[in-house]
């Protein structure tokens, strides 16, 4: 028994559910990870009990010197990991860090020119019903029809047409690196701002493996929970204070938040560490090795046979996106039987997707949470060839056979051993 068993079973019961769940299953949905044991202490803790609206040093309540120095430390270890000399860790979200980061730079009614959310970018992007919509005015780029990546000159003069105040390099779903160099100079030429949201890739950019916004762009802001491995929250960047950091600040508190949230922040500060070691260096690589593994064993003759491919031909970061225009299969039927066997992704729209927006042609498969279980090449190859069997079977496939695979995979790497919740 526990506190939380004695007192509330049916939420205990959850919480035992969901870790069975993730043990049990293969868990490719590439915005997840799995946080290290030391980020769920500091999350789970007497933090959250804390108010502490302000900044360290000049809050607006009393008995702030212990969490002052937890906020300090996740600032100082987050500037090191990425180069920036301005940090700001209270978002509670990826999306609230975007809503600051629009709050400091622009006035509603500017334009904002993001990549459109059909063609893998956010909702905060400037989708119609977000805030981002709602707000500001929208242009959208999309990708090339038959490249599917982005045309990088096509955005260029599409940004000398709308001359947006604020243009946004970053995705939700796209599978390359993003030229920022190119977004700097398309930039500086219409004269906008360059914000780029690096939540996706931030843990490969803090590996080495990605190229780095942050010395290109005015503002950058990142989730800390996908690649990053930490707990489920936001951050923003710039490489200097100036001529941001006041009013990104005030963005944030006052501007879109109360209190922070403490517990969330020493957690970051945990993740930050673990971020700088050469073990989660050597993480990323293998979340990078597994993605390009899956996205090479879906170039097979085949899954082609099936009218199965992979967006771009490959990848250059922890996703694969799957092509099923020409398929039998949709995404929902796709999502549905890698669930049946015990692999979980998401169905996603791919760029001109004829299919309705819910059920849509595309499956996005991540690899971060496998990497941070242990998986390798060798596990990843056995991963990949499990999809490819499943989507070229499609409503034929041995489901039960493919399911003994994943088991075979989840019991070799157990899942926070020991963990009882
Ligand atoms: N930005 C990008 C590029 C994302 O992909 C996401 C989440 O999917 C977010 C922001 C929003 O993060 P959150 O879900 O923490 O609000």
């Amino acid at each position: 028994t526990s506190p939380l068993a004695d007192l509330d079973p049916e939420i205990a019961a959850v919480l035992e559910g969901e870790l069975t769940r993730q043990r049990e299953t293969l868990e490719m949905i590439a915005s997840e990870n799995f946080v290290p044991r030391a980020v769920l202490q500091a999350q789970g803790s007497v933090l959250t009990n804390k108010y502490a609206e302000g900044y360290p040093g000049k809050r607006y309540y009393g008995g702030c010197e212990e969490v002052d120095v937890a906020e300090n430390l996740a600032i100082e270890r987050v500037k090191a990991l990425f180069g920036a000399g301005y940090a700001n860790v209270q978002p509670h979200s990826g999306a609230t860090a975007n809503a600051a980061v629009l709050h400091a730079l622009a006035t509603p009614g500017d334009t904002i020119l993001g990549l459109s959310l059909a063609h893998g970018g956010h909702l905060t992007h400037g989708m119609k019903i977000n805030f981002s919509g709602r707000l500001y005015d929208v242009a959208a780029y999309e990708v090339d029809a038959q490249t599917h990546r982005i045309d990088y000159d096509a955005l260029r003069a599409q940004a000398l047409e709308v001359r947006p105040r604020v243009i946004i390099a970053g995705w939700s779903a796209y599978p390359r690196h993003l030229d920022f160099e190119a977004f700097r100079s398309i930039a500086d030429e219409s004269g906008a701002l360059l914000w780029t949201d690096m939540a996706h890739f931030a843990g490969l950019v803090a590996a080495g493996l990605h190229p780095s916004p942050v010395p290109h762009s005015d503002v950058v802001s990142s989730t800390v929970h996908k690649t990053l491995g930490g707990p489920r929250s936001g951050l923003i960047l710039a490489k200097d204070e100036e001529p941001w950091g006041k009013k990104l600040n005030s963005a944030v508190f006052p501007g879109q938040q109360g209190g922070p949230l403490m517990h969330v922040i020493a957690a970051k500060a945990v993740a930050f560490k673990v971020a700088a070691t050469q073990a989660f260096r050597d993480r990323q690589a293998r979340t990078l090795e597994g993605a390009q593994i899956i996205a090479d064993r879906l170039a097979q003759p085949d899954v082609a046979g099936a009218g199965v491919s992979v967006l771009t031909g490959g990848t250059d970061v922890h996703l694969v996106l799957v092509d099923l225009r020409h398929s039998p299969l949709d995404g929902q039927q796709a999502e549905d039987l890698l669930h049946a066997a015990g692999i979980t992704v998401n169905r996603n729209a791919v760029p001109f997707d004829p299919r309705p927006p819910r059920v849509t042609s595309g499956l996005r498969i991540g690899t971060p949470a496998l990497a941070s279980r242990g998986f390798g090449a060798q596990e990843f190859t056995e991963v990949a060839d499990i999809i490819a069997t499943a989507l070229v079977n499609g409503s034929g496939t041995d489901v039960e056979a493919l399911h003994a695979r994943v088991d075979a995979l989840t019991e070799a790497f157990p899942l926070y051993p020991g963990l009882q919740q």
